[in-house]
């Protein structure tokens, strides 16, 4: 499939916005659904809508086949050992939580360390500040070097035989930045610790292999890969898993509830409480089709033009800085000059382009880059370079509108 063919697949980005052709650079933060994942749900709601794991009928097995079916194809797609690691949750945010709420609590003590990043995501920094606080534990940050970078050398000075868990993401919703989260699970391991990656903007751009990283958990969302909302997956290594007690309780997960006492499904089943999340599990199972027909490389090779090509002309416009290191992966964060970013997004969205403006959920990482707030660009596998000519002519004229024209 080319970027055009790729382009009809996506029915929301045929329309006007102001006006003008929707131009949607906020992939970042959710992207948009093809009809293969649009009709998916359209066929469980409408052809075998049914709880899973529960009944005889044939709904009931139709429903469970279309569920522990997507799990399949997750472990494939993340190259898992088994789909008892797999772990279906509402997001990366429920996927890390539940790793400082489940191992957290039962392997980290007082004395102990907690190492991650300053350009973290929220959620991949306050499940640990409150893991810290609540043992007596010491959260270290990895300092970043000048261009938006972690060195290994750094790591190797902070992590130490009384850290228990390393916890970074593998590309920076900020940045771009790649993090090499293959050789900081081997420094965390020398030392005693788990490796616990964010990958919730890894996983819709480029190839991942758990097993390969050999990362002790992996976190990401269905959302940010043309899958619906309220899916995300929690990977952890069997060994792990199978001493971690649930986090959540009720119904699904139990094997025999007695007055007092009760006991656990086991792996995966354990910690998915309560009726699953069926359309979305089934939802990003077809995304993952999608994506494994267009091909994850494909797709990385496509952002990477296309925020180069950005990068090549926002360089030639004055005023404008550009946050991260050179190499990256397809997303562009930047400041005009004496222009609130809020106000680029704004002025950018009359001319149907959407960008993401704010703290990104990174507000350590915005007092390091010494700004309250930037606007951000990002690519997906729909996205072309007319659409970044666009952006960059929606650039030029914002600078105009502000009257900046003679930086
Ligand atoms: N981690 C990173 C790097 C992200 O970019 C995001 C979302 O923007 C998250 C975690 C949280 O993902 P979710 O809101 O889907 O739980």
């Amino acid at each position: 499939m080319n970027v055009q063919e790729i382009r009809k697949q996506f029915p929301i980005l045929h329309q006007q916005v102001n006006n003008h052709p929707l131009v949607y650079l906020d992939n970042a933060a959710t992207s948009q659904k093809p009809v293969q994942v649009i009709e998916a749900l359209n066929r469980y709601y409408r052809e075998y809508n049914s709880n899973v794991h529960r009944g005889v009928h044939t709904l009931g097995t139709l429903a469970t086949d279309g569920y522990e079916g997507a799990r399949e194809k997750v472990r494939k797609f993340i190259n898992a050992k088994s789909v008892q690691e797999i772990i279906f949750v509402r997001g990366t945010t429920t996927a890390l939580n539940t790793v400082a709420a489940s191992y957290g609590r039962a392997n980290v003590g007082e004395g102990d360390e907690i190492v991650i990043t300053p350009m973290e995501h929220h959620s991949n920094i306050i499940p640990w500040q409150q893991l810290a606080k609540a043992t007596g534990a010491t959260l270290k940050y990895i300092p970043l070097q000048e261009d938006g970078t972690i060195s290994l050398e750094d790591v190797e000075k902070t992590v130490t035989p009384k850290t228990k868990i390393v916890a970074v993401m593998y590309v920076s919703n900020v940045l771009g930045t790649i993090n090499p989260v293959k050789e900081i699970a081997a420094i965390a391991h020398k030392n005693g610790a788990v490796m616990v990656v964010d990958g919730a903007q890894s996983t819709p751009h480029m190839k991942i292999d758990v097993q390969d990283l050999d990362c002790d958990f992996y976190a990401f969302s269905g959302h940010k890969m043309c899958a619906p909302t309220g899916i995300g997956v929690l990977y952890g290594k069997k060994e792990l898993l199978e001493k971690m007690e649930p986090v959540e309780f009720g119904g699904e997960m139990i094997d025999f509830v007695d007055l007092y006492d009760s006991t656990w499904k086991e792996l995966p089943w354990k910690f998915e409480g309560g009726t699953p999340i069926i359309a979305g599990a089934i939802g990003l199972g077809a995304a993952i089709d999608f994506l494994e027909e267009v091909g994850l490389d494909k797709i990385a090779e496509h952002e990477h033009k296309l925020v180069q090509y950005a990068m090549e002309q926002m360089k030639e416009i004055e005023g404008i800085t550009v946050y991260g290191p050179k190499e990256r992966t397809g997303l562009v964060t930047f400041n005009i000059k004496d222009v609130h970013p809020h106000d680029v997004a704004t002025v950018l969205d009359a001319e149907g382009i959407a960008v993401r403006a704010g703290h990104h959920c990174a507000q350590p990482l915005m007092k390091w880059l010494n700004v309250s707030a930037t606007a951000r660009a990002s690519f997906y596998l729909y996205n072309t370079e007319e659409e970044v000519d666009i952006f960059v002519k929606g650039l030029i004229k914002t600078k105009e509108y502000f009257g900046n024209v003679l930086f």
